[in-house]
């Protein structure tokens, strides 16, 4: 018999625990559903920006939330979601080895970025390559770097370098930059952005960390070039194929959300990267993830004809009206 929740929460990166946690203070049935936990936090060696925290790192971020959800009592198990249906005003949730039903969903299922698909790339990640610009661009002040990518995720990273680095060169495919015009010619301006047109990055090495890279252009021909940094901004993989059908999804494969996580089904929120939010940070997935576990919560307490945690509750005492 399947299992029943009154919230089911897809996903365990920082947006899906802090639903998680969220509802389970509220002391309502929650399951965290998920393939690993921490999602890109795993991928976050050295945190900088997580505010209320001086240095911290992506693994100890996810302990630490998971370890604040199961003290209230939230539930955990580590499954792939491949389907989520309605059926007789329920949703149900079929994963790889298993069913449940929920009342209300939360979708956290993020992102991956994608990689070049070099033999030896990940030997090197965070220790000179990086796949996220604005998140660690501030640790080459001063150093070398490269960039390399597609349309506005490669014009972001070389206008953040081009700030930060001594040298900063960007490598792309094309024959022209893609994207804004304006920023495109304050970026061609800029003394020290080198721009390599037509070219693809054919190998990395280095002792240990990041030294090199081998750029080949059109025609065949190779360089070497010295770099301490290697931004690679190829886009990334979102799979939300398990909801599709359900919600709407924007051109870009986002979750299309409203304020508190609304989505266009009204038992399913979302929150994170895999949502049409600007910005996507730790900071603003934990946020969001909040509002979208109260409005989860919201709903199916909507449900059992109870009020709830209202975002829009006011009360008037005299002149003054006062917001809870
Ligand atoms: C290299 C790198 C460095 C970064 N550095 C920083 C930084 O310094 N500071 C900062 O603020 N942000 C940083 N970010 C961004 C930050 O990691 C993300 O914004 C944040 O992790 C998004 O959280 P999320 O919960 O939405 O998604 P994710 O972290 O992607 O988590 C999604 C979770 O959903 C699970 N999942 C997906 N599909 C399914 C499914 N079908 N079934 C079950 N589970 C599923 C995944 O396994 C994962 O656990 C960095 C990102 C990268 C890639």
């Amino acid at each position: 018999m399947a299992q029943e929740y009154e919230i089911i929460i897809v996903g365990a990166g920082p947006a899906g625990l802090s639903a998680g946690i969220y509802i389970a203070r509220q002391q309502v049935s929650v399951l965290v559903i998920s393939k690993d936990l921490g999602g890109q936090l795993n991928l976050i060696p050295k945190l900088e920006n997580y505010p209320g925290t001086i240095m911290s790192s992506g693994p100890l971020l996810a302990k630490t939330l998971e370890s604040q959800f199961l003290s209230f009592k939230g539930e955990m198990t580590y499954d792939t979601v491949e389907k989520i249906e309605e059926v007789e005003g329920k949703m149900k949730v079929k994963t790889s080895r298993s069913e449940y039903f929920a009342k209300a969903i939360v979708v956290a299922a993020g992102k991956v970025p994608n990689n070049l698909g070099l033999e030896n790339e990940s030997q090197f990640a965070n220790k000179g390559v990086h796949y996220c610009t604005k998140c660690d661009a501030p640790f080459y002040q001063g150093r070398t770097t490269a960039s390399v990518g597609v349309g506005a995720y490669l014009l972001e990273s070389g206008i953040l370098l081009s700030r930060m680095a001594s040298k900063a060169y960007m490598i792309y495919k094309g024959g022209k930059l893609g994207g804004d015009k304006d920023l495109i010619a304050s970026l061609e301006k800029k003394e020290n952005v080198e721009l390599i047109p037509s070219s693809s990055i054919k190998a990395i090495s280095g002792n240990g960390t990041l030294q090199q890279i081998t750029v080949v252009d059109a025609t065949g021909s190779e360089k070497t070039l010295q770099v301490d940094g290697l931004f690679i901004e190829m886009g990334s993989k979102i799979n939300l194929d398990f909801v599709k059908d359900l919600v709407t999804i924007n051109t870009k494969g986002e979750i299309e959300i409203e304020s508190g996580g609304k989505t266009s089904h009204p038992a399913i929120f979302a929150a994170g990267d895999a949502t049409s939010i600007p910005y996507k940070q730790i900071v603003a997935a934990c946020g969001d993830g909040a509002a979208a576990g109260l409005s989860a919560f919201n709903y199916v307490e909507k449900l059992k004809g109870k009020p709830g945690i209202r975002a829009d509750w006011k009360k008037q005492i005299g002149d003054t009206v006062f917001h809870y």
